[in-house]
């Protein structure tokens, strides 16, 4: 499905016309291509007194090839600052007017806030991002990193800590021209697996596989995390298995996770067989038709897994339905339908596949939720019902399976362009395209690619988190 609005607006006429009416601007998101650099300019990396993560943060960026200036606002950059406005047409060099602040224009901005430790502190963001507000190139990164508020020594600590959400959310509203924001909570007594985990969900958020995530907070803990030989392909070797694959987003899961290096098991119903089987031939991939509601059907997958790989090291469920009718409207098989394949048949799944040792340490679940499961939606009670218990599935089993070194995650995409949504009325999905900090809905690609880096092996220590894909929507938190 295509957003002809969004097309006409990325045109030069469509542009002016736009601007003068003071419609919705859709910037034209940066989307990863294999190869790519991770970032459109330099980074400028700031950090609060006594931040204990800028050190390791710079390593990381520097191994990734990204040119690194430091600087807090106050103090002059480190590196010369002309060669910025190499970047591209919108690289011009732009002083920033607070004394000494560096200027020139930034593929992202990233802040180690860890020494804040009390509100008077929050003034040093002022100190940095006021003078940066404007130096962020298109589709560039804010990127503030905290400890998680729990594991803070004093509650002041924690206060200024959660306050780190109103700034990175608020943020992610104000820059436009495709700018996202986040905000990454690192565990402060992490094990040898943190920095890498980092590394991976900082090479995920600066690159172009996070264009439509936006306003998240995401939380760095613990557990055995392993380099990839290649960070272009670090899901290789890895046996991973995507339900309802046939089409839309679980088409777009496995394409993209087979570029990244897995084999990939593609599942959908029989009904979808010749769809699943381009797909999973067009990957190197092989098909398994099963409908995941039958009752044998966890035993009939984990006897496939087991005879033809001996083991899944990632699954992501994706297959999910909606059957849409306000409460009292709803018959029961409608509520029945959806709530067991949403949700169900996860369970179900989950059970028998960890029952039979087929998830290895180091496994990965990753479940797809929805927008909806968080802030609920009309005519959507059974839907939203089994998206919400999705997230607690996450809640749940990420603890109960640290100890085996398998994390559990979800992903919440909110306006995805695929045939689920090409079917919505066309006023309320105008609504539901613009009503976003990107003014656009994102691609199936888009869901694929934050599933992508939850499940390679760098990402151990991203676990029980649920990260919405959904522009910044306006709906839910
Ligand atoms: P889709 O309808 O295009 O694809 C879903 C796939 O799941 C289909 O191929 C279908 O055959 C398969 N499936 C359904 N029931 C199955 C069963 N019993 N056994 C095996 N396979 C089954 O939907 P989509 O838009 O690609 O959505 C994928 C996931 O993303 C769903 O869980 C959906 O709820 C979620 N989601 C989508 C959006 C969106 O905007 N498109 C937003 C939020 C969440």
């Amino acid at each position: 499905m295509t957003d002809r609005y969004a097309s006409f607006v990325q045109s030069g006429a469509g542009r002016a016309l736009v601007k003068r009416l003071g419609l919705p601007d859709p910037p034209r998101l940066r989307r990863h291509t294999p190869g790519d650099p991770l970032l459109p300019g330099p980074v400028l990396l700031g950090a609060a007194t006594g931040g204990r993560l800028t050190e390791p943060v710079t390593a990381i960026l520097t191994a990734a090839g990204v040119d690194v200036r430091t600087g807090t606002g106050t103090t002059p950059p480190t590196a010369g600052h002309d060669d910025a406005a190499a970047d591209g047409p919108a690289g011009r060099n732009e002083r920033a007017g607070n004394g000494g602040a560096p200027a020139g224009r930034f593929g992202a901005l990233v802040y180690d806030a860890t020494g804040i430790t009390d509100s008077t502190g929050l003034r040093q963001l002022y100190d940095f991002f006021h003078p940066q507000a404007r130096s962020v190139l298109p589709s560039g990164r804010v990127i503030v990193l905290g400890t998680p508020p729990a594991g803070c020594g004093s509650p002041r600590e924690a206060t200024a800590q959660r306050a780190l959400e109103g700034l990175t959310r608020s943020i992610g509203k104000e820059f436009g021209r495709g700018v996202t924001a986040q905000l990454v909570y690192v565990t402060p007594e992490g094990d040898a697996g943190t920095p890498t985990s980092l590394e991976a969900t900082l090479r995920f958020l600066l690159s172009g596989r996070s264009a439509y995530v936006s306003g998240q907070v995401v939380r760095v803990g613990t557990g055995p995390a392993a380099v990839p030989a290649d960070w272009d392909r670090p899901l290789a070797g890895q046996v991973v298995l995507v339900t309802g694959a046939a089409r839309g987003i679980g088409a777009a899961v496995a394409r993209v996770l087979a570029r990244d290096g897995a084999q990939v098991v593609a599942l959908d119903v029989p009904a979808a067989g010749d769809a699943l089987a381009a797909v999973a031939n067009e990957i190197g991939g092989t098909a398994v038709q099963l409908d995941l509601t039958g009752a044998d059907a966890p035993t009939r997958l984990a006897d496939h897994l087991a005879d033809r790989h001996g083991r899944v090291d990632v699954v992501v469920h994706n297959a999910g339905i909606t059957r849409d009718r306000t409460l009292g409207r709803m018959d029961a098989d409608r509520w029945d339908a959806v709530l067991d394949v949403n949700l169900s048949s996860q369970e179900r799944i989950n059970d028998v596949l960890l029952e039979r040792g087929l998830i290895p340490g180091g496994g990965r679940l990753v479940a797809v939720s929805s927008i909806a499961g968080i802030a609920g939606n009309r005519g959507q009670t059974n839907y939203a019902t089994s998206k919400a218990g999705v997230i607690g599935l996450v809640d749940a089993l990420a603890p109960a399976l640290a100890g085996r070194g398998i994390s559990v995650n979800a992903v919440a995409p909110g306006f995805i362009e695929t045939r689920l949504t090409a079917r919505i009325p066309l006023v309320i999905r105008e609504a539901g395209r613009r009503m976003n900090s990107l003014a656009q809905g994102g691609l199936p690609v888009d869901v694929a690619e934050t599933i992508g880096w939850l499940a390679w092996p760098a990402s151990a220590a991203v676990s029980g988190n649920v990260v919405r894909v959904c522009g910044q929507s306006l709906l839910g938190a």
